[in-house]
């Protein structure tokens, strides 16, 4: 099971990097999250397009062409089950501690493939918790301390998800988006600063139109979340999870709810036409 790390492939075990990585340092560097369904990158041209958009947030620019990363990824995939690329670029190493960016430093390019843990589709707790973060959460930013902070303060509360909410107003999941059914229409924030344009979002907003599922992209105040009759959180390595519990009241009748049992079926069916196409 290899490892790609600055044009080499290594086992885990071999790959290292410098204590003078910025990425070690200053968490200077972003990352994607890559499933990977019968031996093929999901949604690829969205992760790589949303990786130059974080680099150039951090005033980088993509070190490989597109090419290139897939010619990565097919030497890291092995066999046809469920897993997820994870790839991670870093400003580099530079000679000396500093915050300012140094004029010559080349970055660190970092990829692993794991397999993807079993999703508990029928239904996780979750709580909601002031949004601690930073300002530019579009940034798929490897600097997670608030992210880290924030889930973990859920686990402690026997939740499976942190659900954040800046003034009042629902931004995302610790490390998710989140969806409401609210009178019947499926509901999620716009993309803007305040929370990471996820690819699972998307795809499912993009289904429910295709699906006649009425659907809007609006924000979604904390005691309309309270009241909503669903509420599912959404990312690449756990898809659409339906919330059963938040803040220790039942959502809905506390089971995963008929518009995310149909939501499941459409993007399982998806998903498939890929492993199978
Ligand atoms: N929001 C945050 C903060 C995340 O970390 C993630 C992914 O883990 C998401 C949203 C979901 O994004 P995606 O669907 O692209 O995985």
């Amino acid at each position: 099971n290899l490892v790609y790390l600055n044009g080499e492939y290594l086992p885990l075990t071999e790959a290292k990097v410098s204590v003078l990585d910025r990425g070690f340092l200053f968490g200077d560097g972003v990352y994607e999250v890559i499933p990977v369904y019968g031996g093929r990158p999901f949604r690829l041209d969205e992760h790589l397009r949303r990786l130059d958009n974080s680099l150039r947030g951090i005033r980088m620019t993509n070190p490989l062409s597109d090419d290139r990363w897939a010619e990565i990824f097919g030497r890291l995939i092995t066999g046809t089950h469920d897993q997820y690329l994870y790839l991670q670029v870093t400003r580099g190493a530079a000679p000396k501690r500093d915050h300012a960016i140094p004029d010559e430093v080349n970055p660190t390019v970092f990829v692993m493939c794991s397999p993807i843990a079993p999703i508990p589709i029928h239904g996780v707790r979750a709580i909601t918790l002031d949004d601690i973060r930073w300002q530019w959460c579009h940034i798929k930013a490897i600097t997670l301390l608030a992210n880290v902070l924030l889930r973990q303060e859920a686990v402690d509360r026997g939740a499976a998800e942190a659900i954040l909410v800046r003034d009042g107003w629902v931004t995302e999941g610790a490390a998710s988006n989140v969806f409401a059914v609210i009178d019947g229409v499926l509901i999620t924030p716009p993309k803007g600063n305040d929370l990471l344009p996820g690819i699972t979002r998307d795809l499912v907003l993009e289904l429910a139109l295709e699906n006649d599922v009425s659907a809007a992209e609006r924000h979604i105040r904390i005691d309309e979340l309270k009241g909503a009759a669903e509420i599912w959180l959404t990312s690449s390595t756990r898809e659409i999870l339906p919330v059963i519990e938040l803040d220790g009241i039942p959502v809905g009748n506390g089971r995963p709810g008929p518009l995310w049992s149909q939501m499941q079926a459409v993007y399982q069916a998806y998903k498939q036409r890929l492993r199978t196409a």
